[in-house]
């Protein structure tokens, strides 16, 4: 199966079991919008539990908020977005498509990487285990001849998008003969800036209303907030506030499903520390965060680190945790160093002093940052594309079968339990809704006594329920069940009153908390 269609697979299961449907989608849908639906609510809501106990619980030294969407219109003035939260963009003439002229530049440069692994697993497979990828890397005329132009092409972009010289990115465009995807043509427009801040106005009476944004980013509501939150919180330096919430951008390239959304929810912590020792903070939170991913069990190999060379002019240090998705390694998380750019602004604008006194050095200064930023929805997105499984099965009855399971970490699965009575009759149907009410305390429990048990197994796998418990004839007379593991399909006896017990062991928050220890 090519990755593109395990991605086609991914995004019709997602809609086929109530994970993520598209948005007004009786309408026909909006673009790079979408709702999450019964199953994918429960999955998002774990997803946004791990985070903030990890941040919240594990970190003595951590705290959160919960910021209003709308903010004064001077915060998005002083954190810079009005002016440069832009993206270049390109029009062709002919398809009348519009384009970031980065991303083209950077598919471009992704062709040619392709040649390369192309080249590479070609000589791979004929010099077998003799062959020496680093060696043929570093000599292979047609690999080195393609590794340079990659270069110059990447360098050129980056000195351009530093520089904003948008004519510049024209013509590396055209330089490039790079064609427009949908009519083929090379017939370009000028390179433009797009704000990608949604505006909104606020007020009803025409000479007094206020243009106001819906947010870019939850970050500036934590910092105006720093102030409040320090003495309130009667907080010392060093110390972070989280938050979890929706963003706006009015994104061009929106697509690959919840990749890039216009509307999406971020997880972001701002870490306030005092200055000259954020570079040591910035390496301790990379690494906390990595372990954070880790601990879910998707597999060490599909992470990354990706170092930013090119900094935004308020950072001294970046870093990017990629993770594997079915389109290759994209970015799921930032960690920045922003030194003391966004306080020192809103000190700025706002005229008020934003200062700590620090006890230990005995002087005042402006704390520096350091920022983890993770998308809920792309997170979700890496769960669920790791998750999928199609599997072949032997049934009971001898026949070959098969099964899509989604491996859903335990933790975060959406359904814990389901319980099942084997049939609809004798009184199994009341001992199994006696059994889901006693359990739907402690876990998010599904009862089913529709269709053969074999086709409910398969509903329970399809949304990834780590444990299905099967009430039969026995059970009524020793109060034992069936339960069957997701992974193994394995299923074993135990008594009703070790449910609880066994269920938790590997499904509770704590169990993936401490992996974090
Ligand atoms: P990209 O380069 O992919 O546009 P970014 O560098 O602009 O992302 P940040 O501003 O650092 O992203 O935002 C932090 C995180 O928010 C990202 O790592 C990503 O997980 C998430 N995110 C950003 N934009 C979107 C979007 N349009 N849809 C979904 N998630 C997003």
């Amino acid at each position: 199966m090519t990755s593109e269609d395990l991605f086609k697979k991914i995004t019709a299961h997602c809609k086929e079991y109530g994970f993520i449907f598209p948005s007004s989608e009786i309408y026909d849908g909006l673009g790079a919008v979408y709702d999450y639906g019964q199953t994918g609510v429960e999955l998002k809501n774990n997803i946004k539990k791990y985070w903030w106990d990890a941040m919240v619980l594990l970190n003595d030294n951590v705290t959160g908020i919960d910021s209003a969407i709308f903010m004064h219109p001077s915060v998005w003035k002083a954190s810079g977005h009005v002016d440069a939260f832009n993206d270049p963009l390109i029009d062709n003439r002919d398809s009348k498509k519009r384009y970031r002229a980065d991303v083209l530049i950077e598919e471009h440069i992704r062709k040619t990487e392709d040649r390369i692994d192309r080249e590479v697993e070609k000589a791979a497979k004929r010099f077998g285990d003799s062959f020496d990828e680093a060696l043929f890397r570093a000599t292979n005329g047609r690999v080195v001849e393609y590794q340079r132009a990659a270069e110059t092409v990447r360098n050129r972009m980056n000195d351009a998008l530093k520089s904003e010289n948008l004519e510049e990115l024209r013509q590396i465009i055209i330089d490039c003969e790079i064609a427009c995807p949908v009519s083929g043509s090379r017939n370009w427009t000028e390179v433009r800036r797009f704000n990608l801040m949604f505006a909104t106005e606020m007020g009803s009476a025409a000479d007094s209303t206020l243009r106001v944004y819906l947010r870019p980013e939850t970050a500036q509501g934590i910092f105006v907030n720093y102030l409040n939150v320090q003495k309130t919180g009667r907080m010392k330096i060093p110390f972070g506030i989280a938050q979890i919430g929706k963003a706006f951008r009015n994104e061009i390239v929106a697509r690959q499903f919840i990749f890039r959304m216009r509307e999406f929810e971020q997880m972001e912590m701002q870490f306030f520390v005092p200055p000259g020792t954020e570079l040591e903070w910035y390496e301790k939170w990379k690494d906390i965060r990595i372990k954070w991913h880790k601990a879910l069990g998707l597999g060490d190999r599909k992470y990354r680190f990706h170092r930013h060379e090119k900094l935004a002019h308020y950072a001294n240090a970046a870093s990017d945790i990629e993770f594997e998705f079915p389109f290759g390694f994209k970015e799921l998380e930032g960690i920045h160093s922003r030194t003391d750019f966004d306080l020192s602004q809103h000190q700025k604008y706002s005229g008020k002093k934003i200062q700590y006194f620090d006890p230990e050095r005995n002087e005042s200064y402006t704390p520096f940052v350091i920022e983890t930023s993770i998308g809920l929805d792309r997170m979700f997105l890496s769960i669920v594309s790791a998750a999928y499984a199609e599997e072949k099965i032997d049934r009971e009855d001898g026949a070959a079968d098969e099964r899509v399971v989604m491996r859903i970490p335990p933790a975060l699965a959406p359904v814990k339990l389901a319980v099942l009575p084997l049939v609809k009759k004798d009184g199994l149907p009341e001992k199994a809704t006696a059994i889901k009410n006693r359990l739907k305390f402690e876990f998010n429990c599904q009862y089913d006594e529709k269709d053969s048990i074999g086709k409910r197994y398969r509903r329970q796998d399809a949304i990834g329920t780590p444990y299905c418990v099967t009430v039969d004839h026995q059970t009524l007379e020793d109060d034992t069940v069936t339960i069957r593991h997701r992974d193994t399909m394995e299923q074993e006896r135990a008594p009703i009153s070790r449910l609880s017990e066994i269920v938790s062991e590997k499904t509770s928050m704590k169990s993936l908390l401490e992996k974090n220890g």
